[in-house]
């Protein structure tokens, strides 16, 4: 609102000042349009070395959808985010030009269709070399953001924080749900071999077999139970092993447990509370990051907005990694 959208224009990536949140001091946190973290609405990634941007396509979703309507929620959950972050000792917004892009356009009526203009769009904001900071949407969406970075960066280290693997086939005849991304980002080559890192693995599958793909691809899994009974060190060191490439993160809420954020779509017990899952993400400081996503929020099945609270905070976490 009172953001100098002329020196915004300013194509010189180091100018100064970066975009910032709107002042609370000026304008109360429960007013004006919501963009994430209330950053100004900057749809040109040139302008941007992070860009903030919302995927609001469920169509991937297999049980309680509703993850269409994450992005707005999030939006409003955001406004009660401050700049400085005391444990990573790190302001974001003044290391990174960093703005709410807005949203990717979607079919609501076509995963394939869908697949193709977020690949396309991605591959804009990457080209213009920000980086994309995805907000879902079902984890449907992880695929086609994949298949973009591939063609910048070539296969990728990847970091899934998931109460599932992903890595199950077709769905009703359908090859592609929220339940698949990650079985085709391997098949297609889009994640280097042997870096993938799964954590917070848990509850009931069809079979010991469900595990096959992982163990033959040899992605790494930390469950939830190893998380709760040796706390995070092991994640630690397997993050360190993925220094030396680009990684992606991609975040599903529902590695949180429903007691926390219940406002998703496939809710499994036994997952991590907030202060664990704010510990877990520290543990990813220092890799090389091209991208992330935060999926799976979904406001119809959420009480008292606390998913979309958690989920905002998650993002500002994220920001700090970068
Ligand atoms: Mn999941
Ligand atoms: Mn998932």
């Amino acid at each position: 609102m009172f953001y100098n959208a002329r020196r915004a224009m300013k194509p010189e990536k180091s100018a100064s000042p970066h975009p910032q949140p709107v002042d609370a001091l000026v304008w109360p946190r429960f007013s004006g349009v919501p963009t994430f973290m209330r950053l100004p609405h900057i749809p040109r990634a040139e302008e941007l070395d992070i860009a903030i941007l919302g995927i609001p396509f469920d169509g991937g979703t297999t049980y309680r959808p509703g993850a269409r309507f994450g992005p707005r929620n999030i939006r409003v959950q955001s406004a009660m985010i401050r700049p400085w972050n005391p444990v990573l000792e790190v302001n974001p917004f003044q290391k990174w030009r960093i703005a709410d892009f807005g949203d990717l356009s979607v079919n609501p009526l076509s995963i394939e269709d869908t697949y193709g203009r977020i690949t396309d769009q991605l591959s804009e904001v990457l080209r213009a070399k920000a980086r994309p900071v995805s907000v879902g949407g079902d984890h449907s969406i992880l695929l086609p953001i994949l298949r973009a970075v591939h063609r910048f960066e070539g296969p990728v280290g990847l970091v899934q924080l998931d109460a599932h693997g992903d890595t199950w086939g077709g769905y009703f005849g359908s090859p592609h749900s929220h339940g698949t991304p990650v079985r085709y980002a391997v098949e297609e080559g889009l994640i280097a071999e042997g870096c993938g890192l799964q954590v917070g693995l848990r509850g009931q599958v069809y079979s010991d077999g469900d595990f096959e793909f992982a163990r033959k691809h040899r992605i790494q899994i930390v469950t939830a139970d190893e998380l709760h009974r040796h706390g995070s060190g092991p994640v630690k060191r397997l993050a360190r092993k993925l220094r030396n490439l680009p990684v992606y993160l991609t975040l599903d809420i529902d590695v949180v447990d429903p007691a926390f954020a219940p406002g998703t779509g496939t809710p499994q017990v036994g997952g991590l509370s907030s202060a664990q899952v704010l510990d877990l993400l520290h543990c990813f400081q220092g890799l090389q990051l091209v991208g992330c996503d935060l999926v799976e929020v979904s406001p119809p099945y959420d009480s008292g907005e606390i998913t979309s609270l958690l989920a905002a905070n998650l993002l500002f976490e994220l920001l700090c990694l970068f």
